[in-house]
């Protein structure tokens, strides 16, 4: 990804209609919004654009509710939840289009902030509906994206809407393409990627354009097991995917071939049962026996893989090393990501990490805050891993 706008190349935005697309898809429970990161990612842009006097508009899908009105799904009460974030009063419409946000937008004073209805209360939201989209645009003289966790869907509000009056990223958007850009596009070398998870097919794209990347690629997870069959291991009734041997085969060669480093366990954790606080036994990796499971990477793996970090510049991170939820296979990611934490907070290391249960591994270990970037987006940070782009992303370019 090349340029793209921000907020700065709109020009002069008082008392002008600045349609946002905020990522408001927050957790609810009874009617409260439980836990409000997403909302508090919004304020920046929408405190800056209402202190330059635009007429600050929201847009923001919430759930699924399938292109029907659905009130359990509306977006009402998240514009109190995002009033009391902001400090300032936030207004509501009860549509995005037709009369109720056309009365809204016109009440509108400079400087003032309303939310209109969940997008996805019309078909023609993921449609990607030139219709609705228009209809989206007779309200909006700016169109600003800070919603990267949506990114990657080409929707009317992400995309088309983007294509109809200028577009530009919001500052979170703005912060985590500058990151991700940093970690993948132009990073500072030796680059290491971290891939872990369940399985190696839903990271196939991942591996895949990691290889033309990273010089070190560290597999961990269930995705390792697979690897492992492929070097002629037996992995015991571990969670592996057989039928992916040949290409768990052909990724090391190509790695070979292209220069790229794919570091395997040397030694795991295994059980016989996969529960809490199992009886758990350290194993190398070619030492396992037929009825045991690999839940984990063994110390030497993570001695091994933490000294590959030590004289990386750049770390990327996707998915857990173990079974992380379940104790004690949380130990090898939850060691590995202070050891990261620990270089970044020395200033050896740029570390970025995404997707849900990344983050909730990084968090178990404590150390979110000390990453250099983390994102919280799921799809789209994979996506942004696989090399793709994003037509959110695309539609806030230069050019
Ligand atoms: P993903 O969504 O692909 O990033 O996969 C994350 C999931 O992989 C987590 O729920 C982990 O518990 C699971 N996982 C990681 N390592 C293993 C393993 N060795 N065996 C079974 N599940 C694993």
């Amino acid at each position: 990804m090349a340029g793209f706008n921000t907020i700065d190349d709109l020009g002069d935005l008082s008392g002008k209609r600045v349609m946002v697309r905020v990522d408001f898809n927050v957790p609810v429970r009874d009617g409260e919004v439980s836990d409000a990161t997403r909302l508090e990612r919004a304020v920046p842009t929408v405190r800056e654009l209402s202190e330059k006097g635009a007429k600050v508009i929201l847009l923001s899908h919430f759930g699924r509710p399938k292109g029907q009105r659905d009130e359990t799904m509306s977006l009402r009460p998240v514009a109190e939840a995002f009033s009391e974030v902001l400090g300032r009063q936030v207004g509501f419409a009860a549509d995005s289009v037709g009369e109720p946000a056309n009365d809204a937008v016109a009440a509108m004073q400079p400087g003032d902030v309303l939310l209109l209805e969940n997008t996805r209360f019309h078909a023609a939201e993921e449609a990607n509906d030139e219709v609705y989209a228009k209809a989206l645009a007779m309200n909006a003289d700016a169109y600003v994206n800070d919603a990267f966790s949506a990114a990657h869907r080409a929707h009317a509000s992400t995309e088309f809407l983007a294509q109809l009056v200028p577009a530009a990223a919001g500052r979170a958007m703005q912060r985590e393409l500058d990151y991700l850009n940093a970690a993948l596009a132009a990073p500072e070398r030796p680059v290491m990627a971290i891939v872990g998870g369940a399985k190696v097919s839903t990271k196939l794209d991942v591996l895949t354009n990691l290889l033309g990347k990273a010089d070190k690629i560290i597999v961990g997870g269930g995705m390792a097991n697979t690897f492992l069959l492929a070097m002629g291991e037996d992995v015991g009734k571990s969670l592996a995917e057989p039928d992916l041997v040949p290409t768990a085969k052909e990724i090391l060669s190509r790695a070979g071939a292209q220069g790229c480093e794919i570091i395997l366990p040397r030694d795991v954790v295994v059980a016989a049962k996969f529960e809490a606080n199992a009886d758990t036994a350290v194993r190398a990796a070619d030492a396992v026996k037929p009825g045991e499971m690999i839940l984990d990477l063994g110390p030497d793996s993570v001695d091994a893989y933490a000294e590959a970090l030590e004289g990386c510049k750049t770390l990327i991170w996707n998915g857990p090393l173990g079974a992380f939820e379940t104790p004690p296979f949380h130990t090898a990611t939850v060691e590995l990501a202070r050891y990261a934490a620990k270089l970044t907070k020395e200033g050896q290391l740029t570390s970025v990490a995404g997707g849900g249960d990344t983050v909730a591994a990084l968090n178990m270990a404590g150390v979110a805050d000390d990453f250099t970037y983390i994102s919280t987006a799921g799809g789209a940070f994979l996506e942004w891993m696989e090399g793709k782009t994003l037509p959110g992303v695309a539609a806030l370019s230069r050019n």
